[in-house]
Parts: structure tokens; sequence; C-alpha cells
């Protein structure tokens, strides 16, 4: 007898189980740590969808794990962009929600010496609470954190639908990542682990707009993930204009974080800067960047503003955005500018979730008046 036993959705996904966690249960269910480690197996190496695959089970432990946990929560909802170039998700979640997630395949000088790798751009929630003037994300206001699983199946259903293997994780998608700091730690200890993603530690980032005290926090994980600051702003009244958090923690503080993380580990952290025309695009502001880098070994990455429909910020000229690198690249810093196409959709993150939500009548437009539709 075949039993179909796909658990509902709701339930907890399996995806955003530990080992150490199943193997926890398993020993109060009176099971083996054996049968334990099949189930990690079928969940993250397999990656099988239902339970009545797990065929080295027997039929009442798998209607007992079916009748407790899924083992998806989200569907892939469209996907645009073509197989060369970016390629953004758009995954419902099971309370209708929508989350975007971008494959961007030989990832042109995200991070120069991993030209050739698979980076996916992950969200870490739906909306975001840190209304930086310039992003799409935050638009709609914040909407709540995702899971673990949820965090973890993006990754997972990419995989799945284009056949390849993620081999670099950015957590540059929606949200703040240390907003979610506990589903945020889960998730990477599940992504690196040898029985879980296995995507290694040096090949995940954290990006952040710049949470002080949860920076230190991340500091003392013990993996050697990769740290991104939103700078945006080389000084406290620009940045106050642009990103409300810096009135929580001003730069001050950021880099006192920031020292802390150098103190404990030896990669270099990387600061976006993303050049917005006559608002942080001074060569002042290069000036300050280039020391603040210079001091903590820092690497800086440029990004020419990609303009979010209803905001009304601009990139500068080409010539202002080579001007404002030459002062870092004079100054020993090393500095990398991306100007290249198709980085608009990875960019503009969070526009397609809201037109998606407005359409469905989930959220009002963001933007009152104004109906949101993507650059691309
Ligand atoms: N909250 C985290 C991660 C999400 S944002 C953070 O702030 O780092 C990922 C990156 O995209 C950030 O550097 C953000 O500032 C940038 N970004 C947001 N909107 C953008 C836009 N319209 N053009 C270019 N970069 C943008």
């Amino acid at each position: 007898m075949i039993v179909r036993m796909i658990a509902k959705p709701t339930s907890p996904s399996l995806l955003g189980t530990t080992q150490d966690e199943l193997l926890a249960m398993f020993a109060e269910w009176g099971e083996t740590a054996y049968r334990a480690k099949q189930v990690v197996e079928w969940v993250y190496r397999r990656r099988v969808t239902s339970f009545d695959e797990m065929t080295n089970l027997s039929l009442d432990l798998r209607t007992r794990l079916a009748e407790q946990f899924s083992l998806r929560t989200t569907t892939v909802s469209s996907v645009t962009g073509s197989h060369d170039t970016t390629r953004k998700y758009l995954l419902r979640l099971h309370d209708g929600r929508f989350v975007e997630t971008v494959l961007i395949p030989a990832s042109p000088a995200l991070y120069g010496d991993r030209a050739d790798r698979r980076t996916l751009c992950v969200s870490s929630q739906v909306g975001c609470a840190y209304d930086c003037k310039f992003c799409a994300s935050g638009l709609a206001g914040f909407t709540r954190n995702l899971t673990v699983a949820e965090i973890i199946e993006q990754v997972v259903q990419v995989e799945a639908h284009c056949g390849e293997r993620v081999d670099n994780i950015v957590f540059m998608g929606m949200g703040e990542p240390l907003a979610n700091y506990s589903n945020l730690s889960k998730a990477l200890e599940i992504l690196n682990a040898h029985w879980g993603i296995g995507i290694g530690a040096r090949h995940m980032t954290v990006s952040t707009s710049g949470l002080a005290p949860q920076i230190k926090k991340l500091a003392e994980l013990p993996l050697q993930i990769r740290l991104a600051i939103s700078l945006h702003g080389a000084t406290d009244d620009v940045r106050d204009k642009i990103m409300p958090v810096n009135r929580k923690y001003p730069l001050v503080e950021l880099f006192e974080a920031l020292d802390h993380w150098t103190s404990l580990r030896k990669q270099r952290i990387t600061f976006e800067y993303i050049l917005i025309e006559g608002v942080n695009d001074g060569l002042d502001q290069a000036r300050v960047l280039a020391s603040r880098a210079h001091r903590l070994d820092a690497l800086v990455n440029l990004i020419p503003y990609n303009t979010v429909d209803g905001l009304e910020w601009k990139r500068p000229s080409e010539s202002l955005q080579d001007a404002f690198k030459d002062v870092l690249v004079k100054a020993g810093v090393m500095t990398t500018l991306r100007r290249e196409k198709g980085h608009d959709i990875a960019a503009a993150c969070g526009q397609l979730r809201l037109k998606q939500e407005t359409e469905l009548g989930i959220i009002e437009s963001a933007i009152p008046g104004k109906r949101i539709t993507i650059g691309v």
C-alpha cells in the first residue's frame, strides 16, 4: 500500500532542524541515532520532498514524522532572468507572503577571487524595519522574520530548480539578517554543516546595515563567515540622512564593533557603498571612507545606485564614480566598482515581492498613488 505522506506545509519543516535536534528527538522517541542520521541524509543530501520516499524507515516512523513535520514550506512562484544571467526567484511562503532570492551565476566581481562561483543572494525577513531611504525592501515596512526552514529552502528550491549547486551565499536579499539573529545563526550552522547543505563558511557573507551589538555577537560564532557592512556614508551626517539605523548605532559604535570583529577574525571586512548622486558621492566622503577602510584593512565595493520606482535617487555619472574610486585606490584600499548589467535585478531586491503582494492585495501599494514596477 502506498501512503501519501506529504505533511501540511504549516508544520515545521525538517529542513530547519539540526542533526543534534533530530538525535535528541529520536532518543526521546526510543529510536536509534542511526535512524536519526538516515533521516538527516534523506532531508539534506537526497532532498526528498515526501516522507514515503524515505524507504529505509519503517512505515510507522515515516507516518509519525509526517504527522509532525513537513519537508517544504515554500513553492517557487516565478523565475525571472535566463540561464546565463542573474535569475530572480520569487518564493511563496505558507502564509501567502513572498520573498525573493537571486542566483548570480559566475558572479562577476562580487568578491574578486570567486568569479567562477554561483552566488545566491538570500533574504532573511519579509520586508524590513530599518527604513533605509534608498531601498525597496523597506517600502512596505516589516512583516515578519523568516524561519530557519525558509532561509534554507531558498538554497534548496533554487538548486532543485536550476539543477546546479550554489557555492557562495550572501545575505543581501530582503531584510536585516542581524535583526533575525537566532534564525540566522541556526541557518548558518545548517548551511555549513557537513551533514547539512555543506557550503564552506568562508563562502557565506552576512551583510548588515550596522547593528553593532549583534555584530559583536556574530563575531563569537565558531564559523569563519564573512562580514559586509552597508556603509553608504562615511560620516554620521550623511549616514543619518539615508539610514535611520545610524541614529541608534552611530559610526563610533559601529566601528567599535568592527574593531572587535577584526580582533577575533582573519577575514577582511567588506564595506558596501552605494553611490547616490548628490547624497554621498562627494570626494570628501571618499577620503573619509578611504581612511576608515584603510585602518581596518577592509575591502570596498562601490555600487552605482539602482533606481527604485517611486524613489527619486539616481546614480552619479560614470566619471564621478571613477573619481570616487580613484581616491580609494590611491589610498591603497582594495576597491571594486560593480557596474555590470543584470545586477539591477539583484540590487533592487524587494521590488518583485512588492509588486506581487500589491497585485494580490496583501499589501497596499507601498507608495501612495504609485504602482510598483520592476526596472529590469
Ligand atoms: N539589511 C542588510 C542586507 C540587505 S540589503 C544590509 O543592509 O546590508 C543588501 C544590499 O543592497 C545593501 O548593501 C543595500 O544597501 C543594497 N541596496 C538596497 N537597495 C539598493 C539599490 N536600490 N541599489 C543598490 N543597492 C541597493
